[in-house]
Protein backbone atom coordinates (compact mmCIF):
# COMPACT_ATOMS: atom_id res chain seq x y z
CA UNK A 1 0.00 0.00 0.00
CA UNK A 2 2.64 2.01 0.62
CA UNK A 3 3.98 1.47 -2.80
CA UNK A 4 0.84 1.93 -4.33
CA UNK A 5 0.32 5.84 -2.06
CA UNK A 6 4.28 6.73 -3.22
CA UNK A 7 3.42 5.78 -7.21
CA UNK A 8 0.36 7.76 -7.08
CA UNK A 9 2.02 10.90 -6.00
CA UNK A 10 4.51 10.74 -8.23
CA UNK A 11 1.74 9.95 -11.00
CA UNK A 12 0.12 13.17 -9.47
CA UNK A 13 3.52 15.39 -9.38
CA UNK A 14 4.07 13.83 -13.16
CA UNK A 15 0.70 14.91 -14.21
CA UNK A 16 1.10 18.44 -12.61
CA UNK A 17 4.40 19.16 -13.94
CA UNK A 18 2.57 18.23 -17.20
CA UNK A 19 -0.51 20.66 -16.33
CA UNK A 20 2.20 23.05 -15.75
CA UNK A 21 3.95 22.76 -19.27
CA UNK A 22 0.69 23.29 -20.73
CA UNK A 23 -0.73 25.69 -19.06
CA UNK A 24 -4.08 25.90 -16.78
CA UNK A 25 -5.68 28.04 -18.55
CA UNK A 26 -7.77 27.16 -20.99
CA UNK A 27 -9.56 29.55 -23.56
CA UNK A 28 -12.66 28.16 -25.70
CA UNK A 29 -14.47 30.47 -27.89
CA UNK A 30 -18.26 30.11 -28.81
CA UNK A 31 -19.93 31.69 -31.70
CA UNK A 32 -24.02 31.78 -31.18
CA UNK A 33 -26.22 31.73 -33.96
CA UNK A 34 -27.23 34.37 -35.98
CA UNK A 35 -30.56 35.89 -34.41
CA UNK A 36 -30.86 38.36 -37.55
CA UNK A 37 -33.82 37.61 -39.37
CA UNK A 38 -33.46 39.21 -43.31
CA UNK A 39 -30.30 38.90 -44.15
CA UNK A 40 -28.00 36.07 -41.97
CA UNK A 41 -25.21 36.18 -44.38
CA UNK A 42 -24.12 39.33 -43.06
CA UNK A 43 -22.25 37.92 -40.09
CA UNK A 44 -18.39 38.81 -39.07
CA UNK A 45 -17.65 35.27 -39.08
CA UNK A 46 -15.02 34.90 -42.08
CA UNK A 47 -13.86 31.15 -40.81
CA UNK A 48 -13.19 28.76 -37.89
CA UNK A 49 -10.32 26.38 -37.82
CA UNK A 50 -10.93 23.08 -36.44
CA UNK A 51 -7.03 24.24 -34.60
CA UNK A 52 -9.12 26.64 -32.26
CA UNK A 53 -8.42 29.40 -35.39
CA UNK A 54 -11.20 32.26 -36.03
CA UNK A 55 -10.60 34.95 -38.24
CA UNK A 56 -13.25 37.52 -38.12
CA UNK A 57 -14.26 40.63 -40.77
CA UNK A 58 -15.64 44.01 -41.19
CA UNK A 59 -18.41 43.46 -43.71
CA UNK A 60 -19.28 46.89 -44.06
CA UNK A 61 -15.46 47.30 -44.68
CA UNK A 62 -13.89 45.61 -46.82
CA UNK A 63 -10.06 46.55 -47.60
CA UNK A 64 -7.24 44.25 -47.76
CA UNK A 65 -6.29 44.02 -43.93
CA UNK A 66 -10.26 43.87 -42.90
CA UNK A 67 -9.46 40.30 -41.57
CA UNK A 68 -8.24 39.43 -38.04
CA UNK A 69 -7.19 35.92 -36.80
CA UNK A 70 -7.25 35.01 -33.33
CA UNK A 71 -6.10 31.71 -31.56
CA UNK A 72 -7.85 29.84 -29.05
CA UNK A 73 -7.84 26.35 -27.18
CA UNK A 74 -10.93 25.65 -29.48
CA UNK A 75 -13.68 27.66 -31.32
CA UNK A 76 -16.87 26.29 -31.10
CA UNK A 77 -19.30 26.93 -34.40
CA UNK A 78 -22.45 28.23 -33.83
CA UNK A 79 -24.11 24.71 -35.00
CA UNK A 80 -22.04 22.95 -31.59
CA UNK A 81 -24.64 21.40 -29.58
CA UNK A 82 -24.73 22.03 -25.73
CA UNK A 83 -23.73 18.03 -25.15
CA UNK A 84 -20.35 18.89 -28.01
CA UNK A 85 -19.45 22.08 -25.65
CA UNK A 86 -19.79 19.62 -22.42
CA UNK A 87 -17.72 16.68 -24.10
CA UNK A 88 -14.54 19.17 -24.25
CA UNK A 89 -15.12 20.35 -21.05
CA UNK A 90 -15.80 17.70 -19.03
CA UNK A 91 -11.90 16.48 -18.64
CA UNK A 92 -11.76 19.74 -16.75
CA UNK A 93 -14.90 19.36 -14.42
CA UNK A 94 -13.52 15.14 -13.59
CA UNK A 95 -10.55 16.33 -12.23
CA UNK A 96 -12.43 18.20 -9.21
CA UNK A 97 -13.18 14.87 -8.44
CA UNK A 98 -9.10 14.28 -8.30
CA UNK A 99 -8.65 17.03 -5.79
CA UNK A 100 -8.36 20.17 -8.36
CA UNK A 101 -9.93 23.23 -7.81
CA UNK A 102 -11.27 24.24 -11.08
CA UNK A 103 -12.97 28.07 -12.30
CA UNK A 104 -14.99 28.05 -15.57
CA UNK A 105 -15.73 31.51 -16.73
CA UNK A 106 -18.60 32.65 -19.73
CA UNK A 107 -17.60 35.96 -20.56
CA UNK A 108 -19.04 38.27 -23.84
CA UNK A 109 -21.61 41.00 -24.48
CA UNK A 110 -25.01 40.38 -22.97
CA UNK A 111 -27.43 38.33 -25.44
CA UNK A 112 -23.92 36.90 -26.79
CA UNK A 113 -25.12 33.29 -25.45
CA UNK A 114 -23.48 33.22 -21.57
CA UNK A 115 -26.25 32.23 -19.85
CA UNK A 116 -26.89 29.21 -22.93
CA UNK A 117 -23.30 28.46 -22.22
CA UNK A 118 -23.75 27.86 -18.34
CA UNK A 119 -27.53 26.87 -17.68
CA UNK A 120 -29.09 26.20 -21.17
CA UNK A 121 -32.49 27.54 -22.50
CA UNK A 122 -35.24 28.31 -19.65
CA UNK A 123 -37.81 26.08 -19.97
CA UNK A 124 -35.98 23.72 -22.93
CA UNK A 125 -35.65 20.26 -22.96
CA UNK A 126 -32.98 17.87 -22.28
CA UNK A 127 -30.63 18.88 -24.53
CA UNK A 128 -30.52 22.18 -24.17
CA UNK A 129 -29.10 22.02 -20.29
CA UNK A 130 -26.17 23.83 -20.03
CA UNK A 131 -22.52 23.15 -18.47
CA UNK A 132 -24.02 23.93 -15.04
CA UNK A 133 -26.72 21.21 -14.39
CA UNK A 134 -24.10 18.51 -16.73
CA UNK A 135 -20.95 19.04 -14.27
CA UNK A 136 -23.31 18.15 -11.40
CA UNK A 137 -24.65 15.09 -13.51
CA UNK A 138 -21.42 13.92 -14.14
CA UNK A 139 -20.37 14.26 -10.66
CA UNK A 140 -22.71 12.38 -9.41
CA UNK A 141 -21.73 9.59 -11.51
CA UNK A 142 -18.26 9.50 -10.81
CA UNK A 143 -19.13 9.35 -7.19
CA UNK A 144 -21.25 6.87 -7.56
CA UNK A 145 -18.61 4.79 -9.39
CA UNK A 146 -16.35 5.19 -7.15
CA UNK A 147 -18.50 4.70 -3.89
CA UNK A 148 -16.94 1.29 -3.56
CA UNK A 149 -13.61 3.32 -2.61
CA UNK A 150 -14.22 7.14 -1.57
CA UNK A 151 -17.18 8.87 0.29
CA UNK A 152 -17.81 11.64 -1.55
CA UNK A 153 -19.85 14.66 -0.39
CA UNK A 154 -21.13 17.54 -3.03
CA UNK A 155 -22.62 20.90 -1.88
CA UNK A 156 -23.55 24.48 -3.51
CA UNK A 157 -23.58 27.97 -2.97
CA UNK A 158 -24.66 30.47 -5.44
CA UNK A 159 -23.91 33.96 -4.75
CA UNK A 160 -24.29 37.27 -7.06
CA UNK A 161 -21.91 40.27 -7.21
CA UNK A 162 -23.68 43.06 -7.88
CA UNK A 163 -21.57 46.81 -7.65
CA UNK A 164 -19.41 44.74 -5.82
CA UNK A 165 -21.36 43.25 -3.47
CA UNK A 166 -22.04 39.61 -2.36
CA UNK A 167 -25.57 38.38 -1.93
CA UNK A 168 -26.95 35.15 -1.37
CA UNK A 169 -28.87 33.78 -4.25
CA UNK A 170 -29.74 30.25 -2.23
CA UNK A 171 -30.93 31.52 1.01
CA UNK A 172 -34.56 30.44 1.93
CA UNK A 173 -35.35 33.60 3.64
CA UNK A 174 -37.85 35.40 1.89
CA UNK A 175 -37.36 38.89 4.09
CA UNK A 176 -33.51 38.65 2.21
CA UNK A 177 -34.89 39.61 -0.90
CA UNK A 178 -36.52 42.67 0.44
CA UNK A 179 -34.06 43.70 2.49
CA UNK A 180 -30.36 42.38 1.43
CA UNK A 181 -27.79 40.84 3.17
CA UNK A 182 -24.53 41.89 1.67
CA UNK A 183 -21.93 39.03 2.92
CA UNK A 184 -18.07 39.03 3.65
CA UNK A 185 -15.08 37.63 1.66
CA UNK A 186 -13.06 35.69 4.17
CA UNK A 187 -10.11 34.17 2.72
CA UNK A 188 -7.90 31.93 5.14
CA UNK A 189 -5.31 29.48 4.79
CA UNK A 190 -7.37 25.72 4.93
CA UNK A 191 -10.89 26.74 3.68
CA UNK A 192 -10.72 26.18 0.53
CA UNK A 193 -13.51 27.68 -2.14
CA UNK A 194 -15.18 28.08 0.79
CA UNK A 195 -14.36 32.45 0.64
CA UNK A 196 -18.21 33.56 1.25
CA UNK A 197 -18.94 31.35 4.71
CA UNK A 198 -22.33 33.13 5.61
CA UNK A 199 -23.69 31.89 1.89
CA UNK A 200 -25.79 29.16 1.89
CA UNK A 201 -24.64 25.81 1.78
CA UNK A 202 -26.83 22.88 0.75
CA UNK A 203 -25.84 19.23 0.09
CA UNK A 204 -26.80 17.82 -2.97
CA UNK A 205 -27.48 14.34 -3.75
CA UNK A 206 -29.24 14.35 -7.08
CA UNK A 207 -30.23 16.31 -10.45
CA UNK A 208 -33.45 17.05 -8.55
CA UNK A 209 -31.83 19.02 -5.79
CA UNK A 210 -29.48 20.56 -8.40
CA UNK A 211 -32.23 21.71 -10.39
CA UNK A 212 -34.61 22.70 -7.28
CA UNK A 213 -31.73 24.96 -6.27
CA UNK A 214 -30.83 26.48 -9.32
CA UNK A 215 -34.27 27.25 -10.02
CA UNK A 216 -34.65 29.01 -6.37
CA UNK A 217 -31.55 30.78 -7.39
CA UNK A 218 -32.56 32.16 -10.48
CA UNK A 219 -36.02 33.36 -8.84
CA UNK A 220 -33.92 35.07 -5.83
CA UNK A 221 -32.08 36.78 -8.69
CA UNK A 222 -35.36 37.87 -10.87
CA UNK A 223 -37.25 38.90 -7.51
CA UNK A 224 -34.10 41.06 -7.25
CA UNK A 225 -34.38 41.93 -11.02
CA UNK A 226 -37.68 43.62 -11.18
CA UNK A 227 -37.52 45.62 -8.15
CA UNK A 228 -34.30 47.07 -9.52
CA UNK A 229 -35.12 46.34 -13.43
CA UNK A 230 -33.45 43.39 -14.91
CA UNK A 231 -30.02 43.45 -13.45
CA UNK A 232 -28.89 40.04 -14.39
CA UNK A 233 -26.94 41.26 -17.04
CA UNK A 234 -25.34 43.35 -14.67
CA UNK A 235 -24.46 40.85 -12.25
CA UNK A 236 -21.92 37.89 -12.01
CA UNK A 237 -23.34 34.82 -10.59
CA UNK A 238 -21.19 32.54 -9.42
CA UNK A 239 -22.36 28.91 -8.13
CA UNK A 240 -19.91 27.32 -6.25
CA UNK A 241 -19.97 23.35 -6.21
CA UNK A 242 -17.75 22.30 -3.30
CA UNK A 243 -17.14 18.39 -3.43
CA UNK A 244 -15.11 16.68 -0.50
CA UNK A 245 -14.07 13.05 -0.65
CA UNK A 246 -12.89 10.73 2.09
CA UNK A 247 -11.50 7.39 1.26
CA UNK A 248 -10.77 3.85 3.18
CA UNK A 249 -8.07 5.27 5.15
CA UNK A 250 -9.58 8.53 6.40
CA UNK A 251 -7.96 10.74 4.31
CA UNK A 252 -10.13 13.69 2.96
CA UNK A 253 -9.80 15.37 -0.09
CA UNK A 254 -11.28 18.29 -0.89
CA UNK A 255 -11.82 20.58 -4.26
CA UNK A 256 -14.38 23.34 -5.35
CA UNK A 257 -15.40 23.92 -8.77
CA UNK A 258 -16.63 27.59 -9.45
CA UNK A 259 -19.14 28.12 -12.50
CA UNK A 260 -19.36 32.59 -13.81
CA UNK A 261 -21.70 33.56 -15.83
CA UNK A 262 -19.67 37.04 -15.93
CA UNK A 263 -21.56 40.32 -16.44
CA UNK A 264 -22.12 41.63 -19.98
CA UNK A 265 -18.67 42.86 -20.95
CA UNK A 266 -19.91 45.41 -23.67
CA UNK A 267 -18.78 48.88 -22.96
CA UNK A 268 -21.37 51.38 -22.35
CA UNK A 269 -21.08 55.30 -23.62
CA UNK A 270 -20.05 57.63 -20.91
CA UNK A 271 -21.74 60.30 -22.49
CA UNK A 272 -25.25 58.17 -22.71
CA UNK A 273 -25.47 56.78 -19.34
CA UNK A 274 -25.52 58.21 -15.44
CA UNK A 275 -26.57 57.80 -12.08
CA UNK A 276 -26.54 54.28 -11.14
CA UNK A 277 -26.08 53.27 -14.48
CA UNK A 278 -22.57 54.98 -15.09
CA UNK A 279 -22.06 53.14 -11.30
CA UNK A 280 -22.78 50.16 -12.53
CA UNK A 281 -21.19 50.02 -16.12
CA UNK A 282 -17.86 51.20 -13.78
CA UNK A 283 -17.57 48.42 -11.39
CA UNK A 284 -18.28 45.95 -14.17
CA UNK A 285 -15.48 47.70 -16.33
CA UNK A 286 -13.43 47.43 -13.18
CA UNK A 287 -13.96 43.94 -11.86
CA UNK A 288 -13.95 42.05 -15.36
CA UNK A 289 -10.43 44.04 -16.21
CA UNK A 290 -9.10 43.24 -12.30
CA UNK A 291 -10.32 39.13 -14.03
CA UNK A 292 -8.24 39.60 -17.16
CA UNK A 293 -5.62 41.12 -14.61
CA UNK A 294 -5.41 38.26 -12.87
CA UNK A 295 -5.49 35.69 -15.31
CA UNK A 296 -3.27 36.66 -17.19
CA UNK A 297 -0.74 37.45 -14.62
CA UNK A 298 -1.20 33.29 -14.00
CA UNK A 299 -0.50 32.61 -17.10
CA UNK A 300 2.39 34.52 -17.59
CA UNK A 301 3.72 33.55 -14.41
CA UNK A 302 4.27 36.37 -13.07
CA UNK A 303 5.23 36.73 -9.85
CA UNK A 304 2.59 39.05 -8.22
CA UNK A 305 -1.01 38.34 -8.60
CA UNK A 306 -3.43 41.42 -8.13
CA UNK A 307 -6.68 39.28 -6.56
CA UNK A 308 -7.52 42.54 -4.11
CA UNK A 309 -8.55 44.58 -6.81
CA UNK A 310 -12.15 43.18 -6.90
CA UNK A 311 -14.50 41.08 -5.33
CA UNK A 312 -14.76 38.31 -7.66
CA UNK A 313 -11.15 37.72 -7.98
CA UNK A 314 -10.83 38.04 -3.76
CA UNK A 315 -13.74 35.21 -3.98
CA UNK A 316 -11.87 33.18 -6.10
CA UNK A 317 -8.52 33.87 -4.81
CA UNK A 318 -8.10 29.79 -3.70
CA UNK A 319 -9.31 28.42 -6.41
CA UNK A 320 -7.12 30.63 -8.89
CA UNK A 321 -3.39 29.90 -9.34
CA UNK A 322 -1.16 26.69 -8.22
CA UNK A 323 -2.44 23.72 -9.30
CA UNK A 324 -6.06 25.30 -10.11
CA UNK A 325 -7.25 25.36 -13.77
CA UNK A 326 -9.26 27.61 -15.37
CA UNK A 327 -11.41 27.55 -18.42
CA UNK A 328 -12.78 30.85 -20.39
CA UNK A 329 -15.51 30.59 -22.34
CA UNK A 330 -15.23 33.69 -24.67
CA UNK A 331 -19.15 34.41 -26.20
CA UNK A 332 -19.50 36.00 -29.71
CA UNK A 333 -22.15 37.22 -31.42
CA UNK A 334 -21.75 37.05 -34.96
CA UNK A 335 -23.96 40.40 -36.10
CA UNK A 336 -22.53 43.07 -37.72
CA UNK A 337 -23.79 45.30 -35.16
CA UNK A 338 -21.80 43.70 -32.19
CA UNK A 339 -18.37 43.79 -34.66
CA UNK A 340 -16.95 46.14 -32.19
CA UNK A 341 -17.76 44.02 -29.26
CA UNK A 342 -16.87 40.85 -30.97
CA UNK A 343 -13.27 42.19 -31.16
CA UNK A 344 -13.28 43.46 -27.81
CA UNK A 345 -14.15 40.13 -26.58
CA UNK A 346 -11.74 38.34 -28.71
CA UNK A 347 -9.22 40.51 -27.10
CA UNK A 348 -9.60 39.71 -23.92
CA UNK A 349 -9.51 36.35 -24.54
CA UNK A 350 -6.31 36.51 -26.24
CA UNK A 351 -4.64 38.06 -23.54
CA UNK A 352 -5.48 35.68 -20.81
CA UNK A 353 -4.89 32.69 -22.83
CA UNK A 354 -1.54 30.85 -22.86
CA UNK A 355 -1.99 29.42 -26.69
CA UNK A 356 0.59 31.49 -28.40
CA UNK A 357 3.54 30.07 -26.71
CA UNK A 358 5.70 29.87 -29.82
CA UNK A 359 7.26 27.31 -31.96
CA UNK A 360 10.32 26.49 -30.24
CA UNK A 361 8.64 26.61 -27.01
CA UNK A 362 5.51 24.29 -28.12
CA UNK A 363 8.29 21.71 -29.44
CA UNK A 364 10.42 21.54 -25.51
CA UNK A 365 6.51 21.49 -24.31
CA UNK A 366 6.39 17.89 -26.86
CA UNK A 367 9.16 16.51 -26.60
CA UNK A 368 8.48 16.63 -22.41
CA UNK A 369 5.17 15.66 -22.32
CA UNK A 370 6.25 12.65 -24.26
CA UNK A 371 9.09 12.04 -21.61
CA UNK A 372 6.86 12.06 -19.35
CA UNK A 373 4.51 10.12 -20.42
CA UNK A 374 6.99 7.15 -20.84
CA UNK A 375 7.84 8.03 -16.96
CA UNK A 376 4.04 6.98 -16.08
CA UNK A 377 4.18 4.53 -18.18
CA UNK A 378 7.05 2.60 -16.28
CA UNK A 379 5.32 3.51 -13.03
CA UNK A 380 2.21 2.03 -14.10
CA UNK A 381 4.53 -1.37 -14.66
CA UNK A 382 5.99 -0.84 -11.40
CA UNK A 383 2.76 -0.35 -9.66
CA UNK A 384 1.32 -3.83 -11.43
CA UNK A 385 4.42 -5.56 -10.84
CA UNK A 386 3.55 -4.51 -7.14
CA UNK A 387 0.24 -5.88 -6.59
P1 LIG B 1 -26.22 36.27 -22.33
O1 LIG B 1 -26.40 35.43 -21.10
O2 LIG B 1 -24.81 36.32 -22.80
O3 LIG B 1 -26.81 37.63 -22.20
P2 LIG B 1 -28.10 34.42 -23.49
O4 LIG B 1 -27.48 33.13 -23.09
O5 LIG B 1 -29.26 34.87 -22.69
O6 LIG B 1 -27.01 35.57 -23.54
O7 LIG B 1 -28.45 34.30 -25.04
C1 LIG B 1 -29.24 35.25 -25.74
C2 LIG B 1 -30.27 34.51 -26.59
O8 LIG B 1 -29.64 33.72 -27.58
C3 LIG B 1 -31.12 33.55 -25.78
O9 LIG B 1 -32.43 33.57 -26.28
C4 LIG B 1 -30.47 32.21 -26.01
O10 LIG B 1 -31.40 31.16 -25.87
C5 LIG B 1 -29.96 32.33 -27.44
N1 LIG B 1 -28.73 31.55 -27.64
C6 LIG B 1 -27.52 31.85 -27.15
N2 LIG B 1 -26.60 30.95 -27.55
C7 LIG B 1 -27.24 30.05 -28.30
C8 LIG B 1 -26.83 28.86 -29.00
N3 LIG B 1 -25.56 28.43 -28.99
N4 LIG B 1 -27.77 28.18 -29.68
C9 LIG B 1 -29.06 28.62 -29.69
N5 LIG B 1 -29.49 29.71 -29.06
C10 LIG B 1 -28.62 30.44 -28.36
MG1 LIG C 1 -27.19 36.02 -19.23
Amino acid sequence: AVGYHRVLKENRNLYNELQDLKGNIRVFCRIRPSIRVGNPTQSTIDSIGDDGSLIIVNPLKLQKDSKRTFQFNKVFSPIATQEEVFMNTQPLIRSVMDGYNVCIFAYGQTGSGKTHTMCGRSGGSDTDLGVNYRALNDLFEISRSRRDVVNYKVRVQMVEIYNEQVRDLLGTDASATKYPVYLEIRICPGNNGLSVPDASLHLVQSSVDVINLMNLGQRNRVICSTALNDRSSRSHSVLTVHVQGKDMSGCILRSCLHLVDLAGSERVDKSEVMGDRLKEAQYINKSLSCLGDVIAALAQKNSHVPYRNSKLTQLLQDSLGGHAKALMFAHVSPEIDSYAETISTLKFAERVSTVEIGAARLNKVNGDVHELREQVESLKKALARKE
